[in-house]
């Protein structure tokens, strides 16, 4: 088996997956490329790849229980042990979100992504990452999460148009990474949010102000602590995101 480092990223073809893969292979990672369209993880794995970076395609929707249990067992053969999970993949559930007129479908589809989806992931990979000496999990949130932000005084918020699925989806996920954080108290893995900014990519329409590069970097930062680094942190590049 591999002595590597090895990352799994969820949602690696485009946006800041793509680049955390790409800053985890710069960096001598071995990453695996958690997509679920063929074409589009192909083409994301032929690009890093032409970037120097040992990347290698992982089939993965995060929706879909054989999908994921697939992509565990093509680890297991593969590595046999995972050094970082990030739970990447992520959708905002497209519009209105107004609490008042939502399409309640819209929400069962965003939670379904972005908190159950994270947790499936998890749960199938939690037995490889035992298999490393320095386990990281990191979860891409977003500060539109926090409900400190949201509820403080208008000119401290840094809140979005208004999304009664995105933005709660977010809290729910931070609130289910402490509930991982407690369970697995007793154990050498790390598990941390990370906020990546307001990142021009498909899922704003390209709005965003920051690079998809830039989005990466606290996520890296946090899938290669040392073992004295955080956990259960919520972090974006200035410091810690208040819950
Ligand atoms: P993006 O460019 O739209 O990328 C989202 C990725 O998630 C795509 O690779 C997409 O794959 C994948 N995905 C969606 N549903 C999936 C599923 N069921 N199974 C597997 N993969 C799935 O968006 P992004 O901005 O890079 O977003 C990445 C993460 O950052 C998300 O969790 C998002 O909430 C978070 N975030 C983004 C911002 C921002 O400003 N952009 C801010 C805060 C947090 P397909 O190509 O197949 O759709």
């Amino acid at each position: 088996m591999s002595e590597k480092k090895t990352a799994l990223v969820t949602g690696a073809n485009k946006g800041i997956g793509y680049e955390i893969a790409a800053g985890l292979g710069a960096l001598g990672w071995s990453v695996g490329v958690g997509a679920r369209d063929q074409t589009r993880r192909n083409d994301a794995v032929a690009r890093l790849r032409e970037a120097d970076v040992d990347a290698f395609a992982v089939p993965l929707d995060v929706t879909d229980d054989s999908s994921v249990a697939a992509a565990a067992d093509l680890l297991v053969r593969r590595v046999g042990h995972l050094d970082a999970l990030i739970n990447n993949a992520g959708i905002t559930g497209g519009g209105p979100q107004q609490p008042s007129t939502v399409d309640l479908d819209i929400i069962r589809t965003v939670v379904e992504t972005n908190v159950i989806g994270v947790i499936r992931v998890t749960n199938a990979m939690l037995p490889l990452l035992r298999q490393s000496a320095a386990p990281r999990i990191v979860n891409v949130s977003s500060s539109v999460g926090s409900l400190t932000r949201q509820s403080g005084p208008a000119s401290e918020t840094t809140t979005g148009p208004v999304s009664v699925a995105y933005a709660p989806s977010k809290t729910f996920l931070n609130a289910v990474m402490l509930q991982y954080v407690q369970e697995l108290a007793d154990t050498n893995i790390l598990i941390n949010a990370a906020c990546p900014g307001f990142v021009a990519t498909d899922l704003n329409g390209f709005r965003g102000i920051r690079t998809p590069a830039q989005g990466a970097t606290t996520v890296i930062r946090l899938a290669t602590l040392p073992d004295d680094g955080p956990t259960g942190g919520f972090f974006e590049d200035a410091g810690s995101v208040p819950w």
